[in-house]
C-alpha cells in the first residue's frame, strides 16, 4: 500500500479517475461509451461525435449499436450462478439478446474460459459475428453439471451510432502532435482506463498553458473502428499529424515499452527514446509490427502518421492482460504518475525542439563578458556550461536541439535552457 501523504496529487487523481471509469461496461458502440466520454470530457474540452450505423468508413461499416442492462446463467430453480452485475466481463462483448432454457451441452459451446488461469474471468468479443455467450472463470465452468440451465442475457443490438470524441487544443502552428486511447474495454483497469486516465489530465494540463507551437488533438475512440471511422472522416486533415502516440497499458509495474512507428526513424521515436533514456526508469524499445492498437490503422501505408505507441505491459505478453485480473489492483498511483511525467516530457520536447543559427560562430564568444557565466545558478553549473558550448558549436542552422541533446547525451531540458539562455544574450537566433 502507498504512502497517502506521499502522493503527488495528480497521482491521486489519475488512480482516481480510473477507479471512476472501471465500473463502466464500455464496448465498440453504446452508452458505455458516451458515459466515459462525458466523465473524460470534465477533464479536457471534449467534442463528441455520433456516427450512424451503416455508415461506410474506409474499408468498414460502422455497426449496429450495443447496449446491455443484465446477463446471468441461473439453475432452473432460478438461482444466478453468473452474473453480469457482479462483473461486466461475464458477458461476451457484443451478445445479441437470449432468454431461454439451455441444455448443458449447448451452454458449454457458449463459454470461455482459461484452463491455464483458471480462477480468472477471461475478456471476449464477438463484434462482427452474431453470438451469444457468457465468460468464466474455469474452476466455476468445473461446476456446471446440471442438465439445464436458464440464460438471460437482456442486451440490444440495433441500429445506433458509434460515439467518439476529441479535443483539439490550437497551437501557433497548423502541425499536430496525435495522442490517441482506445475507449472500448469495460472492467479493465489497465487496458485502457490507464491511457484514458493520463490522456484526459494531459490535455487538462496542456489546455491550461498559454502558447505552444504545435496544435495538440487528443483522440478518444473504440478500437479499430473508432480510429478507421476518424480516420474516414479526416482523411485530408491526417496529414497534419506530425507526431503521434497511442497510450495503452501505462498503469502497471512492468518496465516502459516504445513500439516505433513504422518508420522507425522518426522525430517521435527518437524523442520518446530519448526522454525514456534520461527518465532513470527502466524500459526497452520494440520495432513496429502491423499488430497491437491504433497505430496499425495511422501507420497504414495509405496514411503512413508517423504514430508510434507507449505502454508498460505489451499486450498479450502479461498475464492479467484481458482477464479479471486487470483490475484496479494491477494499477498503482505512482506507476500512472510517472507514465504522466514521460508523457509530459516527450510533448514538451516535440514542441519546443528546433533548430538555431550561432550568430558569432567565428571562434567562441566570449560568455564572461555577456554575464553568462554569472548567469549560470543553480546546482548544475558544469552541465549547463558544457551545454551552451554545445549548443553554440553545433547551431550551425543544421542540427535541432534533439540533434544536440542525442550527440551531447545530455538531457534536452539541459540543452534548451542553454538554447533560451544564448538565445537571450543575442548568440543564438531561432531558424523558425
Ligand atoms: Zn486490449
Amino acid at each position: 500500500m502507498s504512502d497517502e501523504t506521499t502522493l503527488h496529487p495528480e497521482a491521486r487523481e489519475l488512480y482516481a479517475l480510473v477507479e471512476e471509469l472501471y465500473p463502466i461496461c464500455r464496448s465498440i458502440t453504446g452508452n458505455g461509451v458516451r458515459d466515459t466520454l462525458v466523465i473524460l470530457g470534465r477533464y479536457a474540452p471534449l467534442q463528441r461525435h455520433e456516427v450512424p450505423s451503416g455508415t461506410p468508413v474506409l474499408d468498414w461499416i460502422v455497426p449496429n449499436e450495443w447496449n446491455i442492462r443484465d446477463a446471468y446463467i441461473a439453475d432452473v430453480h432460478g438461482r444466478k450462478l453468473v452474473d453480469f452485475q457482479q462483473h461486466n466481463l461475464h458477458v461476451l462483448n457484443y451478445s445479441v439478446p437470449i432468454r431461454r432454457r439451455v441444455a448443458r451441452d449447448e451452454l458449454m459451446q457458449h463459454l470461455f474460459s482459461l484452463p491455464d488461469q483458471p480462477t480468472l474471468i477471461p475478456y471476449r468479443t464477438s463484434y462482427y459475428a452474431e453470438n451469444w455467450g457468457f465468460c468464466v472463470s474455469h474452476d466455476q465452468r468445473q461446476t456446471l453439471n446440471d442438465p439445464e440451465y436458464e440464460v438471460c442475457i437482456d442486451s440490444t443490438l440495433e441500429p445506433g451510432y458509434l460515439s467518439y470524441a476529441e479535443a483539439v487544443l490550437p497551437g501557433e502552428t497548423s502541425d499536430e502532435i496525435l495522442i490517441s486511447a482506445h475507449v472500448c474495454h469495460p472492467s479493465l483497469a489497465d487496458d485502457n482506463n490507464s491511457g484514458l486516465a493520463i490522456a484526459a489530465l494531459l490535455a487538462r494540463t496542456f489546455a491550461a498553458r498559454a502558447t505552444r507551437r504545435h496544435t495538440l488533438r487528443f483522440v478518444f475512440a473504440p478500437g479499430t473502428i473508432g480510429a478507421i471511422t476518424w480516420l474516414a472522416r479526416n482523411q485530408e486533415n491526417a496529414q497534419r499529424i506530425r507526431h503521434g502516440l497511442t497510450l495503452t497499458c501505462l498503469g502497471d509495474a512492468n518496465p516502459f515499452t516504445y513500439k516505433k512507428t513504422v518508420f522507425g526513424d522518426q522525430e517521435i521515436d527518437r524523442v520518446v527514446q530519448h526522454v525514456l533514456a534520461h527518465s532513470g526508469y527502466p524500459h526497452q524499445i520494440i520495432d513496429y509490427f502491423p499488430y497491437g492498437y491504433d497505430e496499425r490503422q495511422y501507420n497504414s501505408p495509405g496514411f503512413r502518421l508517423p504514430v508510434g505507441s507507449l505502454m508498460r505491459g505489451r499486450h498479450g505478453l502479461f498475464p492479467q492482460y484481458h482477464t479479471s485480473a486487470d483490475n484496479l489492483q494491477l494499477v498503482t498511483p505512482e506507476n500512472l504518475y510517472a507514465s504522466l511525467r514521460v508523457l509530459m516530457n516527450v510533448i514538451e520536447t516535440l514542441d519546443r525542439n528546433g533548430s538555431y543559427q550561432n550568430l558569432q560562430p567565428f571562434g567562441e564568444p566570449q560568455l564572461g563578458k555577456r554575464g553568462l557565466y554569472q548567469a549560470l545558478g543553480g546546482t548544475n553549473i558544469a552541465d549547463l556550461q558544457l551545454a551552451l558550448l554545445w549548443v553554440l558549436n553545433l547551431s550551425d542552422g543544421r542540427h535541432s536541439l534533439l540533434d544536440i541533446a542525442e550527440r551531447s547525451r545530455m538531457p534536452f531540458s539541459t540543452i534548451r535552457t542553454a538554447a533560451d539562455m544564448l538565445a537571450e544574450h543575442g548568440l543564438l537566433r531561432s531558424n523558425v
